[in-house]
């Protein structure tokens, strides 16, 4: 399914608008469908196997009753030869990767069938043998509404089926009428049969257009209604998500840093410069948030108003640390004015950490331990990193990997 993320809506409505012949699909999508259709197909080509083989052995009755001086030849074609072909095929398509070659493998049935067909009629001239012509648009029935494949092979398969029965019917010693009926016969079933293989197929590849839609939208709606309009960070609900995949409760924990940050006075920035400029502010820090972030691969949340958090996915306390310090200094570099801040000129942010091993049921310790951190760092002066140094943690298990507190750059 990941494909399907590269292929875009508006190539999924440009295919379903196009007008053609048949519905040809972008590469990627091309791709995707081929796949699909893949598993399909070889549930239905182990399913079709057994009767193929039943149905076309029990035709030999046939031979036996209209052509009985050949039933002993049909009989060798059918168990020494065209039996043998069919498994041998069928091991062929389980054995090849490719698209096209196993549609190839599949088309080998009604040809290797007609061939034998057309084998024994070549070999008769008694009046009988103009019944026994009727097998081949039977086979080609078979092959276009039965098997199905792609339009390409089908009409190949059909065209090189139609040559092989007008080669042997040319030389045939058979009444004209018949010839003419039989020849009538199999073209109107060609017509038939492709038209009937042509529908199906642009049925299915609308299917699966329409389905391919559906999932495209569906998943640009899962990850809008995960990131925070404003910023374009994650939000919480993202969070849940980010939680929901850790461990459960009874599996092994993995160690996540969790560093909860907020800005400074910002109630008194927005009251010095308004609200739409506290806005602003938000965004721009933000924005460094996410690009640092990215560095340390971790994910940027808004958690609320104007706090942050970041996760750290399998880091240690050194690296969380380090991703701390790098947001507070990034946000000072920034040099946004803050004319009522009382730690700096310009605007800064104060970070709180926690790090330990999280199941899904923990992680909300982790959080809380890190608002135990921002807290500490807000308390002991803003614009700084402060990890938990143990004491502040309320959960145990996330004590153990103290931080170091993080040099405070004054102004
Ligand atoms: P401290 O240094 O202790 O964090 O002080 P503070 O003033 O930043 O803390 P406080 O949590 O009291 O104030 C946060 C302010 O952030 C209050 C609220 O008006 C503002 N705020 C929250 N969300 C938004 C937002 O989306 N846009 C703007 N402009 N302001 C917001
Ligand atoms: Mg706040
Ligand atoms: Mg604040």
């Amino acid at each position: 399914m990941d494909a399907e993320t590269r292929v875009t809506l508006s190539e999924i409505e440009d295919t379903l608008s196009r007008k053609g012949w048949r519905t040809v699909f972008p590469a990627a999508m091309e791709r995707i469908y081929q796949r699909d259709l893949g598993k399909v197909r070889e549930r239905a080509v182990r399913r079709a196997l057994w009767p193929t083989i039943v149905i076309y052995n029990l035709l030999l009755l046939t031979d036996i009753a209209l052509l009985p001086d050949t039933a002993k030849v049909a009989a060798f074609l059918h168990f020494a030869i065209v039996t043998p072909g069919l498994f041998l095929l069928y091991f062929l398509y389980f054995r090849v990767e490719g698209f096209l070659q196993r549609q190839v493998a599949e088309a080998g049935i009604p040809v290797l069938i007609s061939a034998q067909t057309l084998t024994v009629m070549a070999l008769n001239h008694v009046p009988n043998a103009g019944y026994y012509q009727y097998f081949v648009p039977l086979i080609l029935l078979f092959s276009n509404v039965n098997q199905r494949l792609d339009t390409r092979v089908a009409n190949a398969t059909t065209i090189l089926i139609l040559i092989m029965y007008v080669s042997v019917l040319v030389f045939q010693d058979m009444l004209p009428e018949q010839k003419l009926a039989g020849l009538s016969f199999i073209v109107v079933s060609s017509y038939l049969g492709l038209s009937a293989n042509l529908r199906a197929q642009r049925d299915a590849r609308y299917a699966f257009l329409f389905r391919l839609r559906e999932n495209v939208r569906l998943r640009a709606a899962e990850t809008d209604a995960q990131l925070d309009p404003m910023t374009g960070l994650g939000n919480r609900r993202y969070l849940a998500s980010f939680a929901g995949k850790l461990p459960p409760a009874d599996g092994e924990p993995r160690p996540v840093s969790a560093i909860l940050m907020d800005i400074d006075f910002f109630k008194a920035y927005n009251d010095l410069y308004g609200h739409g400029r506290g806005d602003d502010c938000i965004r721009t820090v933000a924005g460094v948030i996410a690009e640092t972030t990215k560095l340390f691969n971790g994910t940027a949340v808004r958690y609320g108003g104007e706090e942050f958090l970041i996760l750290l996915a399998d880091a240690d306390s050194a690296t969380a640390a380090a991703c701390a310090e790098s947001v507070r200094l990034a946000v000072e570099d920034l040099s946004l004015e803050h004319g009522s801040s009382d730690v700096s000129p310009f605007v800064t942010v104060s970070l709180g950490i926690a790090n330990g091993p999280v199941t899904a049921d923990s992680f909300q310790l982790l959080i809380a331990s890190a608002d135990s951190a921002l807290y500490a760092a807000k308390a002991g002066g803003r614009n700084r990193v402060m990890g938990l140094e143990g004491e502040g943690s309320k959960n145990p298990e996330l004590r153990q990997p103290a931080l170091q507190r993080s040099r405070r750059v004054l102004h």
